[in-house]
């Protein structure tokens, strides 16, 4: 059996580490708002080259609290117009809803399942305040077009970097490739947690103090509030396990860039549309995401070989129940994507004799 991710062993390969880690917490006696949460800011703003990081509870909060920090600095206000790649995982989409403001779905380039700046163009309207790319499976969009654009038409950046901790685009890391960015610590992202944690990443102080600030009961100073405020932060145990897997973040992107290349080069399956890489330092590989044009026989085919596969993801927020209003658009890039991605096990140290098994059953499916 290949099981899609081994995140068990992923994190027991660490564990006498994150056991100290989880001590030092322990022991220090003080569990929220203090020096581990405080050095995880500080070496993860390094590492994304920012000047700044606020810890949150997790990804969805992250995005959230970026939209409404600019709200409160008038930035943008109720209504205004965000546009989203209509093919993202809908937490994008809520954090937008979130704030009472409107989502506009932009279509993917086909390649690259990514909003880039010709994308944008199409969905501008006089309303059109904020662009929301999000490095979809760990591949940046292309930033830069997508920077001149917004800086020509006066419009914020906000990157959902959920899934892409270390990947670049040109030689800046995602987290510093807009205005703002959000990042989730999900288990299961390429830089997990042991539970639920985000950040938000940005240059900007005011914005990085006022996310602060909402994310603490709406308050800079104990007792004195400011904002009708949430209660959003991370918490030091999960700091400070952090702050372990961060130092092995880059030997395992590494990992799972050998691992991709691996299916890059032996995967021969005609039928099968391999991903495209926009630049060797860009992807991640957040996640293998294949395309087929009858995926559920080749999802078939791999069950019954022991191997398993997700969908990232089977419906498109544009057809959920959640935004019924949106049920009858039309947006065919994207809903094609939704019928035909297919994603293969991969993560960072796993063996070639898995990965030789997948792609035998690959090139030998129909
Ligand atoms: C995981 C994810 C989120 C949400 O992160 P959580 O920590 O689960 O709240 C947001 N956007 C994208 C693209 C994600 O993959």
């Amino acid at each position: 059996m290949i099981p899609f991710l081994d995140l068990k062993s992923l994190n027991m390969k660490r564990a006498t580490e994150l056991e100290n880690a989880f001590a030092r917490v322990l022991e220090s006696g003080w569990y929220i708002r203090g020096k581990e949460v405080e050095s995880f800011e500080k070496e993860f703003a390094d590492y994304c080259g920012t000047q700044h990081c606020v810890g949150v509870a997790n990804g969805l909060d992250a995005l959230v609290l970026i939209l409404r920090a600019y709200k409160e600095l008038g930035k943008l206000k109720d209504g205004d117009e965000v546009i989203v790649p209509a093919n993202t995982y809908i937490a994008t989409i809520l954090a937008v809803t979130e704030n009472n403001l409107t989502p506009v779905l932009a279509e993917p380039e086909d390649r690259t399942f990514n909003i880039d700046a010709a994308g944008v163009k199409e969905n501008l309207s006089n309303r059109t305040r904020a662009v929301m790319p999000v490095h979809l499976y760990g591949q940046t969009a292309d930033m830069a077009g997508i920077r001149t654009l917004a800086k020509d038409k006066g419009l914020l950046v906000i990157e959902d970097s959920a899934q892409a901790h270390g990947a670049y685009d040109g030689n800046r890391r995602a987290g510093n490739l807009g205005d703002a960015s959000g990042f989730s610590f999900y288990p299961g992202k390429n830089l997990g947690a042991l539970g639920d944690a985000g950040a938000v990443t940005t240059n900007d102080a005011e914005l990085a103090e006022t996310v602060r600030a909402i994310a603490s009961y709406g308050s800079h100073k104990k007792y004195e509030n400011i904002y009708q405020g949430v209660n959003s932060r991370l918490d030091e145990v999960q700091a400070a396990l952090l702050r372990v897997k961060l130092k092995y973040l880059d030997e395992e992107i590494t990992e799972r860039r050998a691992a991709a290349n691996f299916y890059l080069s032996r995967i021969t399956n005609p039928k099968v549309t391999l991903p495209q890489v926009r630049e060797p330092q860009a992807h991640v590989w957040h996640l293998f995401v294949i395309r087929h044009k009858n995926r559920a026989a080749l999802q078939k085919a791999l069950t019954e070989k022991g191997i398993q596969t997700l969908i990232h993801y089977p419906v498109p927020p544009h057809k959920q129940k959640a935004y019924a209003a949106w049920n009858g658009l039309s947006l065919p890039v994207t809903e094609r994507i939704h019928e035909e991605v297919l994603s293969l096990p991969l993560w960072p140290g796993m063996g070639q004799e898995q990965q030789s098994a997948v792609v035998e059953a690959l090139n030998h499916a129909a």
